[in-house]
């Protein structure tokens, strides 16, 4: 490591006043990717803005027909809450199956929304599910949010402080995960409107990081069952292959990823 200033912020303002104040400051939530990027140097911050003293950003409630998940939630707290398992228990499900116990206890929504890790699985649950990314500046949609791999619409010193995700809907997500890190080689979030609308995003598996499934979509608007998804086919040329899948396996994994995600919204 390297010197560095440490402020521990107690509100939002107080976070914002730090950044503001610092030539290159960053936020830090639980420092799961932070961390390990500031030791191997690939980021140098002058300061960095710890979140963990902002208690708002901690709370999930319910607000206005939405889940209001505060950035500083951590997986484990939403895996454990009664109220996301009550409206969305696929997100409980979701956030139960990040990593490991120790990541659950450290990783928060608003560090694995800020960093769109490609293969993070919070990504493609709001990309599915239609939530909105609030800051301290501006609301988002997911859908202009998640702009490519690493990548989002934040602003430099723009600052999460929760995501809200409609309950009018059921959503399941099911993930083939790496064997180590648990990321997902392909996962698929499906999400089912009370009206009927499908919308379905799939993480792990794009050349630039979390992407909505127009085809699967169209078939399940047509017959919302997992052997519906039986003839599907995706394009591997529009798939990403690195050391740990080809892209004509990440296909594969996600129609049935998708298929499995279908049969748990079944009646
Ligand atoms: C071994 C391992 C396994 C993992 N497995 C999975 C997995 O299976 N699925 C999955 O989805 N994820 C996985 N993760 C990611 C993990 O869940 C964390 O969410 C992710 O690493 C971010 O960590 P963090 O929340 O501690 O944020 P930090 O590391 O503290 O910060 C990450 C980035 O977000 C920025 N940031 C943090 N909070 C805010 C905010 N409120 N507003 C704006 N910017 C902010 C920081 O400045 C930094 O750039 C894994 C991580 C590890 C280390």
């Amino acid at each position: 490591m390297y010197d560095l200033t440490y402020k521990k912020a107690k509100s939002c303002d107080a976070a914002r006043e730090l950044l503001a104040a610092a030539d290159d400051g960053k936020l830090l939530a639980g420092g799961m990717t932070l961390v390990p990027t500031l030791k191997q140097r690939l980021a140098a911050p002058d300061m960095l803005v710890d979140l963990d003293g902002v208690d708002d950003f901690k709370t999930i409630m319910l607000c206005d027909n939405n889940l209001q998940i505060g950035a500083m939630a951590t997986h484990a707290a939403v895996a454990d809450s009664e109220l996301v398992h009550t409206h969305l228990p696929g997100v409980a499900a979701l956030a139960g199956q990040i990593g490991d116990p120790h990541v659950r206890n450290r990783g928060t929504v608003g560090g694995s929304v800020a960093n769109n890790d490609p293969a993070a699985c919070y990504p493609a649950a709001l990309l599915a599910t239609n939530a909105r990314i609030h800051t301290d500046q501006q609301i988002f949609a997911a859908k202009d949010f998640f702009v490519g791999m690493f990548e989002t619409a934040l602003d430099t010193n723009e600052i999460i402080t929760a995501i809200h995700i409609p309950i009018d809907q059921k959503c399941a997500y099911v993930k083939c995960p790496n064997p180590a890190s648990r990321y997902a080689l392909a996962g698929v979030c499906v999400a089912r409107r009370h009206d009927g609308n499908v919308q379905v995003a799939v993480t792990g598996a794009g050349q630039d990081g979390v992407f909505r499934a127009d085809e699967i979509e169209a078939v399940l608007a047509e017959n919302f069952a997992p052997d519906a998804l039986d003839a599907m086919s995706i394009d591997p040329d529009l798939l990403l292959s690195d050391m740990h899948a080809n892209a004509e396996f990440r296909a594969h994994l996600v129609v049935q990823m998708a298929k499995q995600a279908v049969a748990k919204l079944q009646d």
